[in-house]
């Protein structure tokens, strides 16, 4: 179809978001794909279902006003954007960051509709959080925080409406405390968000489970050239959640990760980032809450270099390797950076972080034909653990940690055959961008058009 389509959506896109750059972005990588299933499908065009995705079903904005340790009154924004419920109760994590804004987030639950639906798992798409900035906070403020923001959002959410997560800057801590709140203010113990803690209805491998999906993945698109993650040197960025779980998965399957970073640099350390070394990484990041940078006092044979934004590329991309973990935020590959991880050896990039590639960034990839899974297909195990924590929560029974991973490793390895089967059959074998759209899309499209006009 017709680019002329793709580009007439986007006029209106853009008229009716202005100044969302992030979301015409992911709605612009997401069209160009479906406008494949459109020529052969107009069932799916008459009933504007593109059109209708691309609108949020809710987009909730409420003021977080909440005193800290010293007194002073401080006003966060909160959102919460129900994108779309058509196979499920809307699912997607909270950030937490000072560059939160509404345009961020409906990029975010935009790409969780696809993503979700990719798992095969029964949930719809939805993103939420705030600029609230947890970093260098003491417990205690980000404890009131926390309240503060669950006290409107309690009541837009429950188990059975909308399942809010983590996402950056969201983690084990703060969702205790927004759990804590919520139970307080409802009255009732319910799995209203995931990723809890163990004691109080958390799952297994949650937090393991993004990191570890995106090396299963990779190791599976590894799989169809008849290749092992076995010695593959590894780049990864971020050292938060995804980037620490991404490397302990590497580690255990012989890879040698080589690089973590975070927003004012990163590490190379070209021995290999081992368990030791992780378990530095695990103490300093999530205890001391400390900066990467101190990796370096600590292992001599690793170097930092500070990242200077103003850059038009980034140095970590710069490296020789074979494979490519972004796992700290969106649009962190620019043309240049996927220009440099092309030229220095790089053929798989599985991403971690959502839309961590710019769309120039990726045309290049796949004109490369590398290895390249995009984030709704290979950070999808976060989101699918997520459910799985549901299904526990709901039959009240938790399951062993070998059961949940199995149940991981066997999601992972059916959303890469979606997206082999779904690139081939629209005419793009090895293209894993039209493959996870394409697949996300159907399910819910379906769906939409079994429940009418809603
Ligand atoms: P964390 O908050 O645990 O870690 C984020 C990491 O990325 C930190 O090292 C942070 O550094 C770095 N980072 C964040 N923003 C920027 C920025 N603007 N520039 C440079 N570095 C930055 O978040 P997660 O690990 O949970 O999330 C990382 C990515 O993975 C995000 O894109 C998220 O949406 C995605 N994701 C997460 C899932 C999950 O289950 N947690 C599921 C699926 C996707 P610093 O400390 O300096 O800010």
């Amino acid at each position: 179809m017709s680019s002329s389509y793709v580009k007439d959506l986007m006029v209106e896109v853009k008229a009716k978001n202005p100044a969302e750059p992030e979301f015409h972005q992911a709605v612009q990588e997401v069209a160009e794909s479906i406008s494949l299933v459109l020529e052969r499908h107009p069932e799916y065009r008459a009933a504007k279902i593109l059109e209708r995705i691309i609108e949020p079903e809710r987009i909730i904005t409420f003021r977080v006003p909440w005193i800290d340790d010293q007194g002073e009154i401080h006003i966060n924004r909160g959102y919460r954007i129900e994108m779309n419920s058509a196979i499920g109760p809307y699912k997607g994590g909270l950030r937490f960051h000072p560059s939160v804004n509404q345009g961020i987030l409906k990029f975010l639950a935009f790409e969780q509709v696809f993503k979700n639906s990719l798992t095969s798992l029964p949930m719809g798409g939805g993103k939420g959080g705030s600029d609230f900035d947890p970093k260098g906070k003491s417990d205690l403020k980000v404890m009131r925080f926390c309240q503060a923001f669950m006290s409107e959002l309690f009541r837009h959410i429950g188990p059975d409406t909308d399942v809010p997560a983590g996402d950056i800057g969201v983690g084990g801590r703060e969702i205790g405390y927004l759990f804590g709140q919520y139970k307080k203010l409802r009255n009732e113990f319910t799995g209203v968000l995931t990723g809890k803690g163990l004691n109080w209805g958390g799952s297994l491998i949650r937090p393991e489970a993004t990191g570890y999906g995106a090396v299963y993945f990779a190791a599976e698109m590894l799989g169809t050239k008849n290749q092992t993650l076995k010695g593959k040197k590894c780049l990864i960025s971020g050292s938060g959640n995804v980037a620490q779980y991404t490397t302990e998965k590497l580690v255990e399957l012989g890879a040698k990760p080589v690089t973590l970073s975070d927003s004012n640099g990163f590490i190379y350390d070209e021995e290999g980032i081992t368990r030791e070394k992780l378990n530095f990484v695990f103490e300093l990041k999530n205890v001391r809450r400390g900066r990467i940078k101190e990796y370096t006092d600590k292992f001599k044979s690793a170097v930092y270099t500070e990242i200077d934004p103003k850059m038009d590329h980034n140095p970590l991309w710069d490296i020789k390797a074979d494979c490519a973990f972004p796992s700290a935020t969106q649009n962190e590959i620019n043309a240049k950076d996927a220009q440099n991880l092309v030229k220095n050896g790089v053929y798989v990039v599985s991403e971690g972080a959502n839309m961590p590639t710019t769309i120039e960034g990726i045309e290049i990839f796949l004109d490369k034909k590398i290895l390249f899974g995009p984030g709704k297909a290979a950070n999808a195990g976060g989101v699918a653990v997520s459910g799985l924590e549901m299904s526990q929560n709901s039959m009240r029974l938790p399951w062993p940690r070998e059961e949940v991973d199995n149940r991981l490793q066997m999601i992972m390895k059916n959303i890469h055959k979606t997206c082999v089967t779904m690139a081939e059959r629209f005419g793009t074998p090895g293209n894993y961008v039209n493959g996870a759209n394409i697949g996300g899309f159907l399910k819910v499209a379906d769906a939409m058009i079994d429940q009418g006009v809603v």
